[in-house]
């Protein structure tokens, strides 16, 4: 297998951008035992491209090309990437759904030339952006397969990382396996700087940490022409790796952390019931997302004034007057009255303030109260969450669900 990595964008000829898409990859590759055998860089110019693309398609199995994906008309990847293959852009209607929910849940108005971040070259696969606007894809020819992701590296390298490198590693010659560690509670960075010295001193198998929504992944990968010798080396490293983060740990299988918590929470024979003001419903949304969740989940409210907290939880006004609505105390008597009024064993209540409005200096935005209900127990716990409205209330729902599997 021969790779030929071309990284497209003006900017990077003009010297304005160093080609760190070009390094990352080509690393990337040679882990796998994917020769890289050319790098090219060219402009967001349509014919320059359309020759680097055909030499490349004469040349080499695997291309990837980065940048050029964004909704400017400067951005021309994609269109003279499917001239390049003589395939029509279609839309994709998944892709379009998510371009809008993006721009609704920013409040900002969608531009007319978004629209086309959501078309792809006809039988393309949909390369998944969670961190950007522009979805990539992939196009198999008989000779060639070409993979198309966005620039920016903090876009491109969490989509190398989940949907590129699974479906190259299928197809590199050594046998590959890999196990994913997935942690939450836990940052990106710290996790890196405690594993640092397992990280420098990989061969095989390797490990490499990668952030997703407000968890972090550890991915295991080992190289063997022999099964069970692959799992040997795997299990040694998760065992190491256990030894220092194993804590935050929830699973190594298919598993989301919803699925997780709700899993433990049946083995139990407990039952949930959920109170949401400021992400209203977004984590009874993500736990009922869990098929078969009937014989956990019991109901959920979304108490969003002071007034309904009040009505469906029994929440007192003297607290929310004294307190006021983000507070310790609220939390506590939020989830205290949904537990009571819903009869469940364990229940979770989240107040905070997502803004951009509505934060003051005692209480800015990004301030949100977490309460869970167990065992006869109340757990309060308050958080700061960086971020727009969007993230906050996603971080949230992640440290609910974190809260809930603890
Ligand atoms: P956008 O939607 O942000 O426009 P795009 O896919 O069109 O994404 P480009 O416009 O080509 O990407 O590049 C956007 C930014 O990504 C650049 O300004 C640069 O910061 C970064 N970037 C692009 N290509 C590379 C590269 N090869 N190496 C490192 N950074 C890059
Ligand atoms: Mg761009």
């Amino acid at each position: 297998m021969t790779a030929e990595i071309i990284a497209i964008g003006t900017e990077l000829l003009l010297g304005d951008i160093l080609n760190t898409n070009a390094q990352y990859l080509s690393r990337q590759l040679a882990d796998m035992g994917i020769s890289v055998y050319f790098q090219s860089v060219v402009g967001d110019n349509e014919e320059r491209l359309l020759e680097t693309l055909h030499r490349a398609m004469k040349r080499t199995d695997i291309i990837i090309t980065t940048g050029g994906l964004g909704p400017t008309t400067d951005d021309l990847s994609k269109e003279t990437i499917a001239k390049a293959l003589g395939l029509s852009l279609v839309e994709h209607e998944a892709s379009m759904k998510r371009l809008i929910s993006f721009f609704k849940s920013r409040h900002i108005s969608m531009a007319k030339s978004n629209l086309k971040q959501a078309m792809i070259p006809e039988g393309a696969t949909v390369l998944e952006n969670n961190n950007g606007t522009a979805p990539g894809f992939m196009v198999k020819t008989d000779q060639n397969i070409i993979i198309v992701l966005p620039g920016p590296p903090n876009e491109m390298i969490p989509m190398y990382q989940e949907s590129v490198k699974p479906i190259l590693e299928d197809l590199s010659d050594g046998i590959i396996f890999s196990r994913t560690l997935k942690c939450c509670g836990i940052g990106e960075s710290t996790v890196a700087e405690k594993i640092q010295h397992i990280i420098d001193r990989q061969t095989n198998p390797t490990i490499a940490p990668y952030a997703k929504s407000g968890e972090v992944h550890l991915r295991i990968t080992a190289k063997s022409q022999d099964e069970a010798e692959a799992i040997k080396l795997i299990d040694t490293m998760e065992a190491e790796v256990r030894g220092i983060v194993g804590d935050y740990i929830y699973t190594t299988d298919q598993r989301t952390l919803e699925e997780t918590v709700v899993d433990e929470l049946r083995e139990k024979g407990y039952t949930l019931s959920v109170a949401e003001s400021c992400t209203g419903g977004l984590l009874s949304g993500r736990i009922i997302n869990c098929s078969g969740v009937s014989d956990v989940y019991l109901e959920g409210f979304i108490t969003y004034s002071n007034e309904a907290k009040m009505k469906h939880l029994g929440v007192k006004k003297e607290i929310l007057d004294t307190y006021s609505a983000v507070s310790e105390e609220t939390a506590r008597a939020m989830v205290e009255g949904l537990v009571k009024h819903s009869g469940t064993s364990t229940g979770i209540a989240i107040t905070g303030i997502a803004g951009p409005t509505g934060g003051t200096k005692e209480k800015p935005v990004g301030l949100v109260y977490i309460s869970v209900y167990c065992g006869g127990k109340t757990i309060v716990k308050k958080y700061h969450f960086n971020g727009n409205r969007h993230k906050v209330r996603e971080r949230a729902v992640v440290q609910g669900l974190i809260m809930l599997w603890n």
